[in-house]
């Protein structure tokens, strides 16, 4: 695990806090005792020369020093009186007399010359050298002179001194342990202080850290704040900068991408964005509804996995491979719509950028605009045609000799008569719808009294039903409510219905005109809202296929017999129209067991 910097920064702190408290407290040490040594040095120096001049008796006597129970007296004399140990050494080493050693066991006491003070005193004529005594077992300070005896340079005994380091060996201990206390409480209130220093330099370092963080986890509105003014406030007003610039980018991203997905979600066209590879990378939800497909499976699959169509697979790996915009039309199946669709390329290469827009219009409904408009110019013109040739045909025949007869130019008169009639009927008819397309009539909005208007229209049918053996029914429930409407137009829509009822009949059919009141909206069928009207009979039918067309101008489902009975193929457009323009509704379907039955809703 790593540590945090708080603690690295104490521990860095505190390992060069010991380590400069350890040399310092060694160079103190080394420093106290070297002084302590050149101090009980001079002691040692001061004392030798009194207990040399001490000597000068045996000093000054001819012949070398020698072992005397005399000489061992004066010395340990001259040691009690100095408190040193005093040893006088021969030349060779011998130890002459030793006031640390009884008289007895002098001359068993180990040959001095090698000591080190002695090797020194020999060179130079002084030595000095600290040591544990090998025969006090003290540790203690030597320092060795060489004294010449009379007449003589070179030294003829050396003078030892040795001075017992326990005081001194006391006192440094004692100095270690001042200097440990101090150490201690130095170190102590350096602890402290370094804590309090990684607290000041870690806390505004963690609270970024934490800023940091949050605004990775998506928290834009984080704000650093840090009293501190060094690098490490440079770096909070950095960080806060950065949020800021951050957020306003993301703010602007977020109202682009939005403003972009509300145009892409309200566009009735379908969109789709691939990239250079053929990806899917957006898709709106009009394409969605377009193909039966979901966001979440079209995104970064090949389109060619998604939309399984040729021409469009076609379309989109020519406009990828020429880098050129084209535009097309498909045709989908089974749902048999229309597209035409727009591919504009980028010039983008890289992978998962938009490289191509993909625009799809549905012109179903604009094509069969189209056909129908197209249908329409070619049954206009059929159907005026077809009276005026008749016309023109017996004119002819009339001018050619038929006016001669006087039989014949009667029928032929009559005939030109009826198909004038056929064609007035039909202009008429086209010029009413034109009319109430175009707005030209205003339709009125009085309560009507339903029950009336339909007794009024079936009066007027009841010749031409009764001519043909049909039976007249009404089933009109009590206390219907008015609606709102024009009793004209609705007479209008009521004996046209009625007229196709005697038309598609054959003889001796029952013709029945219902009206009750019913709930508009499923989700309150107790509370109603229209009156609805229905004509049925017992007549030939329209075949199912034929319900969706049956409403539109000149459609018929059998011409020749719809022409045979005087029809124009308008009537039912006039009604759809009509009802319409109330506000209701009209449909047909089949009638139980035989026949038509026509519907109509009106709001109460
Ligand atoms: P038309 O003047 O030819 O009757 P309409 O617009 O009134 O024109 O009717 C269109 C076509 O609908 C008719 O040609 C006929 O084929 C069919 N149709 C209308 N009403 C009925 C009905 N009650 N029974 C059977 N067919 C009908």
């Amino acid at each position: 695990m790593t540590l945090p910097i708080r603690w690295k920064v104490i521990i860095a702190t505190l390992l060069v806090l010991a380590c400069g408290l350890l040399i310092a407290r060694t160079l103190a040490i080394r420093s106290f005792e070297q002084q302590e040594i050149v101090r009980s040095e001079k002691i040692l120096e001061a004392r030798a020369s009194l207990i040399a001049y001490g000597l000068q008796p045996f000093l000054m006597q001819p012949g070398s020093l020698s072992a005397t129970p005399r000489l061992q007296a004066a010395v340990r004399d001259l040691g009690a009186r100095a408190l040193t140990r005093v040893t006088l050494i021969a030349p060779d080493g011998r130890v002459l007399a030793d006031s640390a050693v009884p008289d007895n066991t002098l001359s068993a006491v180990e040959n001095h010359l090698a000591r080190t003070e002695i090797q020194q005193a020999v060179a130079t004529g002084r030595g000095r050298d600290v040591r544990r005594s090998q025969t006090t077992g003290e540790r203690t300070l030597y320092l060795a002179l060489g004294l010449p005896t009379q007449n003589q340079t070179t030294p003829a005994v050396f003078l030892r001194l040795g001075l017992l380091m326990t005081t001194f060996d006391r006192e440094v201990g004692k100095f270690h342990k001042d200097l440990a206390l101090t150490f201690g409480i130095a170190f102590l209130i350096a602890v402290a202080l370094s804590v309090g220093l990684a607290h000041s330099i870690t806390k505004p370092l963690s609270d970024i850290a934490i800023a940091a963080r949050q605004l990775a986890g998506g928290d834009h509105e984080v704000h650093i704040r840090t009293g501190s003014r060094d690098e490490v406030g440079l770096l909070a007003d950095t960080l806060n900068h950065m949020t800021n610039q951050l957020k306003a980018k993301i703010n602007e991203l977020s109202e682009d991408r939005a403003q972009l997905l509300t145009v892409l979600t309200s566009m009735v066209e379908g969109v789709m964005v691939l990239d250079c590879k053929g990806r899917v990378l957006q898709v709106n939800p009009a394409l969605e509804g377009m193909f039966d497909v979901t966001r979440l499976d079209a995104r970064a699959r090949l389109y060619s996995d998604i939309f399984r169509h040729p021409q469009l697979d076609t379309l989109v790996s020519t406009v990828l491979a020429n880098r050129v915009n084209e535009e097309d039309e498909i045709l989908l199946q089974p749902s048999g719509r229309c597209l035409h669709i727009e591919a504009s390329v980028t010039h983008c290469d890289r992978e998962n950028d938009a490289c191509m827009v993909l625009v799809f219009h549905d012109i179903t409904e604009l094509r069969r605009l189209e056909n129908i408009r197209k249908d329409f110019v070619a049954n206009v013109s059929h159907e005026l045609r077809t009276p005026l040739t008749s016309i023109k045909g017996y004119i002819e025949a009339l001018r050619d000799g038929g006016k001669d007869d006087p039989t014949t130019s009667a029928k032929f008169l009559d005939i030109i008569l009826k198909q004038s009639d056929r064609l007035n009927l039909i202009l008429e008819d086209l010029l009413q719808l034109s009319r109430i397309e175009s707005g030209q009539i205003l339709f009125k909005r009085e309560p009507l009294d339903i029950q009336r208007g339909i007794e009024r229209t079936l009066a007027m049918i009841k010749p031409l039903a009764d001519k043909k053996g049909h039976r007249l029914v009404t089933v009109i429930e009590d206390d219907l409510p008015a609606v709102l409407g024009d009793e004209d137009r609705l007479m209008q829509v009521f004996s046209n219905l009625l007229d196709n009822a005697v038309k598609y009949t054959p003889e001796n059919g029952t013709i029945t005109v219902a009206a009750r009141p019913v709930s508009g909206d499923p989700e309150r069928p107790s509370i109603m809202t229209t009156v609805e009207l229905s004509v049925s009979d017992t007549g030939i039918g329209i075949p199912e296929r034929d319900h969706p067309r049956i409403f539109e101008r000149f459609y018929r489902v059998d011409k020749a017999r719809s022409r045979e009975l005087g029809g124009t193929g308008l009537g039912l457009a006039i009604v759809k129209h009509i009802v319409e323009g109330l506000g209701g509704q009209v449909w047909v379907e089949a009638n139980v067991p035989t026949g038509t039955r026509f519907v109509v809703r009106l709001p109460i």
